[in-house]
């Protein structure tokens, strides 16, 4: 059984904002998952 790593990778879940429900890209992995819009409404 030969599994490539790519398709494993596609097999994962997109992530998603827990606050609105929006596609993110994985770029802050330290704020969990929220999008960047909602990271900066509570910046403000
Ligand atoms: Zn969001």
């Amino acid at each position: 059984m030969i599994m490539k790593i790519t398709e494993f990778f596609r097999n994962l879940p997109k992530k998603q904002c827990k606050e609105c429900g929006n596609d993110m890209e994985e770029q802050h992995e330290c704020y969990g998952n929220i999008c960047n819009e909602c990271l900066h409404v509570t910046d403000l």
